[in-house]
């Protein structure tokens, strides 16, 4: 058994993600029984998706869903458009969904999904046919009770109108509560956008407190200026950190005296300019330099595997918020615990988006909208007491944030299989 699922999902994605389950399993005592059954996902779907292009012809793509468990409540997770996309990282993603919506207690399960395309080499037109297709075809397995997914890279607010359309029309009537991370006008929720970089800054001001690092002595690097890095960027400076460093897939920006985020960010979104071309705000520096970067407070905020055994001994900061999911190698991951580094673990550190996709839900499901100052107060409530919850265990323990936060998750998961029983 254990030889098959991590054959059938290879990747080096999913290898992390089990070997980290693997680890806190141990810590834990995990019975045998259930830790085999939660190291592969309940169910998992390939589905290739013939698309009409704008010339005429058909091209097919790729495309998955993965619900690694669904014991807790339905399964919940997002929605990836990349080239990189397959089974495996897929269902490592999915396994990470399961954690974090059970560090949170929201009374969801873990799934996520992906299409391998890039979504930029496509016109909007294919780009919807590629949704709706998909959206057709992974119909059976979701709805507001079964499976809800939600932007990922790659995907955003109109992606979900279309996959909740079609879901729609195949049952004749409007389901909001399919999808998370829609437009307003069609059942979204306020504070939704910018949720996750917003529960990145709730936390990773909570980790400054408990340090006692001062928010006016603290410098900031983030790599990725996508959805997370983005509002991350805008929500701490406002906050009063300084950010000296950012960067995207191409490279980035650095200025030691703090970078002026509202000009960068106006340049970047609307002007379309290159962060690396914005001499007058800063110097230019590579992605590699960024990770490296001397500051208080370093977020990834791209794809997995940036810190690695090769950069982890260069990394120079006093906290690490992964934002990204799966930024940190195992292999980095033993060389970070040997060094003074508070790690705020991803499946904690981002699940700010989760908890308001779940704030989404509650408001389609009930036809009841919330004000935002409301949706931001109870996000920060639930994952400041995950942060806390986290810490108090990892200190009582004598382990590691990450280790604490797996094993929290863990065991909320595995209190339920053991309620529920094995069927039949
Ligand atoms: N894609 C996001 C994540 O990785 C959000 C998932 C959701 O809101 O369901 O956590």
């Amino acid at each position: 058994m254990e030889g098959s699922a991590v054959t059938e999902f290879d990747h080096p994605t999913f290898r992390l993600a089990v070997a980290q389950y693997d680890q806190a399993a141990e810590l834990m005592d995990l019975h045998p029984n259930l830790r085999e059954r939660l190291k592969a996902p309940q169910r998992a779907l390939t589905v290739s998706l013939p698309v009409r292009m704008d010339n005429g012809s058909v091209k097919v793509f790729m495309g998955y869903r993965v619900q690694h468990d669904s014991a807790r409540g339905p399964s919940k997770g997002g929605l990836r458009y990349h080239p990189e996309v397959n089974l495996g990282e897929v269902a490592a993603l999915a396994m990470w969904m399961t954690w974090k919506t059970a560090i949170a207690g929201l009374p969801y399960g873990g799934a996520k999904g992906g299409i391998k395309v890039s979504p930029s080499a496509l016109s909007q037109g294919e780009l919807e046919r590629l949704t709706r297709r998909y959206a057709a075809e992974i119909f059976p397995i979701i709805g507001p009770n079964k499976d809800i997914p939600a932007p990922d890279i790659g995907t955003n607010a109109q992606v979900m109108a279309w996959l909740m359309d079609t879901y729609s029309e195949q049952v004749g009537f409007a389901v909001p509560g399919v999808v998370t991370g829609k437009p307003l006008a069609i059942g979204g929720s306020a504070g939704r956008e910018e949720a996750t970089g917003r529960g990145v800054v709730n936390v990773t001001l909570e980790a400054l407190k408990h340090l006692k690092i001062e928010l006016s002595k603290t410098t900031v690097a983030i790599q990725g200026m996508g959805n997370v890095g983005s509002h991350t960027a805008r929500i701490i400076s406002e906050a009063g950190a300084k950010i000296i460093a950012i960067s995207d897939q191409n490279g980035g920006l650095y200025n030691s005296h703090g970078l002026n985020i509202p000009d960068i960010l106006k340049r970047y979104q609307e002007e379309k300019q290159s962060l690396n071309s914005m001499h007058t705000l800063g110097d230019p520096l590579t992605n590699e330099e960024l990770l490296t970067t001397d500051c208080t407070v370093l977020i990834p905020a791209a794809v997995a595997e940036q810190i690695t055994q090769h950069n982890a001994r260069n990394i120079r900061c006093r906290i690490l918020v992964e934002a990204a999911n799966g930024p940190t190698t195992l292999e980095a991951d033993s060389l970070l615990a040997d060094r003074d580094i508070f790690i705020i673990p991803d499946i904690l550190a981002n699940s700010g988006g989760v908890i308001v996709s779940y704030f989404e839900w509650v408001q389609d499901v009930q036809r009841f909208f919330w004000k935002e100052a409301d949706i931001h107060e109870r996000l920060k409530e639930i994952i400041v007491s995950a942060f806390q919850r986290t810490l108090d265990y990892a200190q009582g323990k004598k382990t590691t944030m990450r280790m604490a936060a797996l094993m929290n998750g863990i065991d909320r998961v595995a209190q339920a299989h053991q309620l529920r029983g094995l069927y039949p």
